[in-house]
């Protein structure tokens, strides 16, 4: 049985603790997109952990986690990852790499910081990881999957024909330090050593996972509206945020992901540039940003603080369309027990008419929010373990939510906690 956990938004929804949750249950956790770019919190009895690239299933000893082929894998960060955990306490997690996943090198955080720099006030306000140049390469057919890594004739060409585009860039667009092919061999030996105790056959492994029937969690990074196709492109991640992808970026057939558990927070935050219909801003962004998450809403790998709004409709119900969402899991709703009265976006005004499907981007920057009021409940929900035992508002708030997404919220988490959970 595969299942995927993924966002539903711009990210940050808490998918971290959802997949963590759920991985008390699964025999795999894969990470099937993305890189170390974003990052998940966990609290759990070990401790609280902001994790950029190791699966979520990585405090579970029962659990396999694998880094799939869809994964932008930077082999440093991973190391250090296993290394951090296991320094406070976690026992070794047991992490396997797709051979057919690419290394992220360190030249592409490099043309990463040099692109955003050239772009200067018009940047994509970019983490910097090397994502976009990764996904470049990876599409341009001059990426590097872990296998070749240990082939070392074929790497030393390889590294000396992709350098020479690299450093006539560098040259030419960039004016910086050339890259070294020397150089570039022993960090790609070293990583070699370093990643070899991890590597498997992932095609294989998937299959027969799936044969025997076992459990797996697709674990998803960011959200719908970062995605590349659906996503309020050109400000997106580079790839693909959707439970589909999931098929790829792990290697298992379509049809069988029969759960696609979309989560959804009960107020919006975002990080980076791009539309943002129901932002808010002033002392009642800051106060949602100081109350919200778990200790502020500040991202988990640049420490920047979280742009803020109020739950957006619109974007939420596409968002969980895209994804072809089968159960929503509705988080950080404690964090609303403060207000009074909480907006919610209905609908986009765009051109005096109101909308309520998602548009592409050109219209999205032009629209409205459409609000309306629903009464707070004014109390901490923290530690509340059934349904029936939400405030009556508390409720109200969760089933209009619910109408309007258009799919079941079976799942709602009232705290940061792994045991901070309502089953519906
Ligand atoms: P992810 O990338 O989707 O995993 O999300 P992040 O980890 O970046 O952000 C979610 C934040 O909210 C983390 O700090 C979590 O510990 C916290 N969190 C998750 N669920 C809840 C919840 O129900 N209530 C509260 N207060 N915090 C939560």
């Amino acid at each position: 049985m595969v299942k995927a956990v993924v966002g539903a938004c711009w990210g940050d929804e808490g998918k971290g603790k959802i997949t963590d949750m759920l991985a008390a249950d699964a025999d795999i956790v894969v990470r099937f997109q993305g890189g170390a770019n974003a990052g998940h919190t966990i609290v759990n009895d070990y401790g609280k952990f902001a994790l950029h690239l190791l699966p979520s299933g990585s405090f579970n000893q029962n659990v396999t986690n694998m880094i799939g082929n869809g994964v932008a894998l930077d082999i440093e960060q991973l190391v250090k990852e296993i290394e951090e955990v296991v320094s406070k306490g976690v026992p070794r997690p047991n992490i396997v790499v797709s051979e057919r996943a690419q290394v992220l090198m360190p030249y592409h955080r490099l043309f990463d910081t040099y692109e955003e720099e050239r772009l200067s006030d018009r940047q994509f306000g970019s983490t910097k990881s090397g994502i976009a140049p990764f996904f470049s390469d990876k599409f341009a057919k001059i990426g590097f999957q872990v296998w070749e890594l240990f082939e070392e004739d074929r790497l030393k060409e390889k590294i000396k024909n992709v350098l020479e585009v690299k450093n006539l860039m560098l040259e030419h667009v960039y004016h910086k330090p050339l890259l070294d092919a020397d150089e570039l061999y022993a960090t790609c030996k070293r990583y070699a050593e370093m990643i070899k105790p991890y590597v498997i056959d992932s095609v294989k492994f998937m299959h027969e996972a799936v044969k025997a029937g076992k459990t797996i969690l697709l674990e998803g990074q960011l959200g719908s509206l970062k995605d590349p196709d659906f996503g309020i492109y050109p400000m997106t991640t580079s790839s693909s945020t959707l439970a589909g992808y999931g098929a790829i970026g792990a290697g298992v057939p379509p049809y069988e992901i029969k759960e696609i558990i979309t989560v959804v927070k009960a107020y919006s935050s975002a990080v980076g540039a791009g539309a943002f219909v129901s932002e808010i801003f002033g002392e009642e962004a800051d106060e949602l940003r100081r109350r919200g998450g778990d200790g502020g809403e500040y991202g988990a790998t640049t420490g920047r603080p979280r742009r803020m709004g109020w739950f957006d409709c619109v974007a939420s119900r596409y968002g969980c369309r895209v994804q072809g969402t089968t159960a929503v899991a509705f988080t950080v709703l404690d964090v609303l027990g403060y207000l009074d009265e909480i907006s919610v976006c209905v609908g986009y005004e765009v051109d005096g008419e109101v909308i309520r499907d998602f548009p592409t981007t050109g219209k999205l920057e032009k629209a409205k929010p459409v609000l309306k009021v629903l009464p707070g409940w004014k109390t901490d929900i923290r530690g509340i373990t059934k349904y029936e035992d939400l405030p009556e508002n508390c409720r109200n708030y969760i089933e209009f939510i619910e109408k309007e997404l258009e799919v079941p919220i079976k799942i709602v988490s009232n705290g940061p906690a792994r045991n901070d959970i309502i089953m519906r």
